[in-house]
């Protein structure tokens, strides 16, 4: 299997571009400088010509788009540059896909929900998104499974990792700097480990409900770990686990405005991911504990 991945810097990209090569023939892009080896490409994904010139010099039979505008308050006053990224990288990935007979596995997020539904949310609720960053990915999902390629979107939120831009690397920090924070404790969600949805990206590569064929598997899949909890229990976890010495105080979203608007829900529902791949999901504390105490 020859797999194509965009974006080897991300969060969740670093992570495939560790477990993928053990499932195929591994091709990366990144938008820096390359590393030097044969299958390591440098691409800016607004350059569309030259995303769709390096799939037909690759051919990949799948590629996994970890690329996108995640900057979610930026967004609010990018709103063009969130669309070109996280909607059109997408809608010209599914047109090549669907004429070269690709799967194309894509991410997408809890902010295309309005965070109104009391339960957890599952596939075919109604997406609704806040912002603009939520707009952008939601036209996103929507032009790849418009274009009649195989494509495997799996939504994910609250992601986390010891690599990039994130709330734990945040709260580390801050830990170390401050003796109290404030913390918001009225959006609730289930933060994920970026290895989490690596790990699990590559099992379904490689799951047989996902060959081709009429009643291949496809389409939008939650994904995130069992429990949940909000910012501030996030970031009390953070904080027993590390035993740092910080006083955190609950506040309401309402005392931390922000550009965007967060839904108050971001739970998802993964039924149809375990019933369709036999996935054990792990709790999102024990993926705490693994992620902090890795070497
Ligand atoms: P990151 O922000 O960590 O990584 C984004 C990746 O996109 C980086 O590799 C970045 O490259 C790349 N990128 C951005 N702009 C361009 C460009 N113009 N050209 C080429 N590459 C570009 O994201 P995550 O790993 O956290 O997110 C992975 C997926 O999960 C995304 O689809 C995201 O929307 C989704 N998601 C993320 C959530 C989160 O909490 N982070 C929550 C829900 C969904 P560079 O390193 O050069 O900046």
């Amino acid at each position: 299997m020859r797999i194509l991945l965009l974006g080897a810097t991300g969060q969740v990209g670093w992570e495939l571009a560790q477990v993928l090569p053990a499932h195929g023939e591994l091709y990366t892009t990144r938008r820096g400088a390359p590393t030097g080896g044969n299958n390591d490409f440098q691409l800016d994904t607004q350059d569309l010509g030259g995303l769709l010139a390096l799939l037909d010099r690759v051919r990949p039979d799948v590629v996994v788009n970890a690329t996108a505008y995640t900057a979610v308050d930026r967004a609010e006053s990018e709103p063009e540059l969130a669309m070109r990224l996280n909607a059109d990288v997408p809608r010209a990935l599914g047109t090549w896909a669907a004429g070269n007979d690709c799967l194309v596995l894509h991410y997408s997020t809890d902010y295309v929900f309005d965070g109104s539904k009391p339960e957890p949310y599952v596939e075919t609720d109604t997406p609704n998104p806040l912002s603009v960053y939520g707009r952008s990915k939601l036209a996103g999902d929507e032009a790849l499974l418009a274009s009649g390629c195989r494509a495997l979107i799996l939504r994910v939120s609250w992601v986390y990792g010891r690599r990039g831009h994130n709330f734990l690397l945040t709260m580390q920090r801050l830990m170390h700097e401050r003796d109290g924070l404030r913390i918001v404790d009225d959006q609730v969600g289930a933060p994920t480990w970026c290895r989490s949805i690596a790990e699990a990206s590559a099992g379904l590569l490689v799951h047989p409900a996902l060959r081709t064929g009429p009643d291949a598997a496809g389409g939008v899949f939650h994904f995130a770990p069992t429990g949940h909890t909000t910012w501030f229990g996030f970031a009390s976890g953070i904080r027993d686990l590390l035993q740092l010495d910080c006083e955190l105080t609950p506040i309401p979203t309402s005392a931390y405005p922000t550009p965007a608007t967060r839904p108050a829900n971001s739970r998802l529902d993964c039924t149809r991911l375990v019933e369709t791949f036999g996935i054990e999901l792990p709790t999102w504390r024990g993926e705490l504990q693994r992620c902090l105490h890795m070497p």
